[in-house]
């Protein structure tokens, strides 16, 4: 018990600091002789290389392996990522695990069930033990386990020496550490910070409600796409957390463009049909909770209609996945005119048009 609520002192103090000095030397640099616009591009850059070096680096390629990487993609993220100071690899990818694992539980490092600050930011506080154990795979790529090694030096170096030596191109050496390094870490930590707090706090839940993860398309805008979050815990393999075309998703962009350069590849990607059906799963276990508890008299027989029309949904769509790469393509018309029309009426059903269920 006393060790769980030890204080990792260093962490703590980093994360409350970096904030102060970041914030009062932009202002002391904007107030004393201003900051050239250069170093405010190089804020951009590196508020948007270290971020998605973590969401779709640590998180999508580490954690889940959603895709393979050549090695100097993999370095990108492991300088990049490393900077945004989050850990190794190694100890940000064993608890991502487990948080996947047993999201909402105990075990969750960063459970929203222990309150909204606590997955936000407390839990960084405590000093925990890592037995990283669940990362065999990890702890073969020797330039993973390089940057575990040298994890200091390397975050220290990337995210503050490594601004300020280009902000020195234009003279800049200070607003390059303070405004590019200090600054753009404290705003960075806690647009990720969000992904376990806000995204399992606020938002839609089409996937699963068996877990907290929301959908949220706002978050995915300070999230570099990560605000896909109830999709994402139900299809964790997938290189994608937004997964239509318009879902603001940079990171999905970025894999995919390293893939069309040849840099990225066995990009996994769950099928469309699985994540349909689970989706029509949802809905039927929503319409029921909603008409268990409705006041309009229903037919006796609700329950077996909706499990019908909800059956006669996924067989159509079923039958339209099998026929769309037919050469037949009236057959194929037909097919996908019958799915969109039994589509239209299960949208009607569910936007509270109880009697075309039963039509
Ligand atoms: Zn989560
Ligand atoms: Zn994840």
């Amino acid at each position: 018990m006393q060790k769980e609520t030890r204080i990792n002192w260093v962490t703590t103090i980093f994360l409350i600091l970096t904030p102060i000095v970041g914030i009062a030397g932009t202002i002391w640099l904007g107030i004393s002789r201003g900051i050239p616009f250069p170093t405010w591009l190089l804020f951009l850059f590196m508020m948007f290389s270290t971020g998605i070096g973590i969401t779709a680096g640590y998180h999508r390629l580490f954690s889940h392996r959603a895709y393979k990487a050549s090695l100097p993609v993999r370095l990108f993220f492991l300088l990049f990522g490393g900077a945004a100071f989050q850990s190794s690899v190694l100890e940000w990818s064993s608890d991502h695990r487990i948080h996947h694992r047993y999201v909402d539980k105990e075990e969750d490092p960063y459970a929203i069930t222990k309150g909204f600050w606590f997955a936000h930011i407390l839990w960084l506080f405590k000093k925990r033990e890592y037995t990283l154990q669940n990362i065999p795979d990890l702890r073969e790529d020797k330039w993973i386990v390089w940057q575990h090694e040298y994890y200091l030096p390397i975050p220290i170096f990337m995210c503050f020496f490594f601004p300020g030596l280009i902000a020195s191109f234009w003279g800049d050496f200070a607003g390059g550490v303070l405004v590019a390094g200090f600054l753009r870490l404290s705003i960075n930590h806690h647009f990720t910070f969000f992904i376990n707090s806000l995204c399992h706090f606020k938002g839609s839940q089409p996937f699963s409600d068996k877990h907290t993860a929301k959908d949220n398309w706002f978050l995915a805008l300070f999230t570099y796409g990560e605000g896909y979050h109830n999709f994402h815990h139900e299809f964790q393999a997938d290189y994608r957390n937004g997964i239509r075309f318009f879902d603001y998703d940079p990171s999905k962009w970025l894999i995919k463009t390293f893939a069309l350069l040849g840099l990225a590849w066995d990009l996994k990607q769950i099928p469309d049909e699985q994540i349909f059906r689970k989706r029509v799963q949802m809905d039927e276990k929503r319409l029921r909770q909603k008409w268990e508890k409705a006041s309009v008299p229903l037919p006796k027989d609700w329950e077996s209609r909706l499990e019908n029309r909800k059956r006669s949904l996924l067989e159509r769509q079923a039958e339209w996945t099998a026929q769309k790469d037919s050469q037949d393509k009236n057959k194929t018309k037909e097919i996908e005119s019958e799915f969109r029309s039994e589509l239209k009426s299960w949208k009607r059903i569910l936007s509270g048009d109880i009697s075309s269920a039963f039509s």
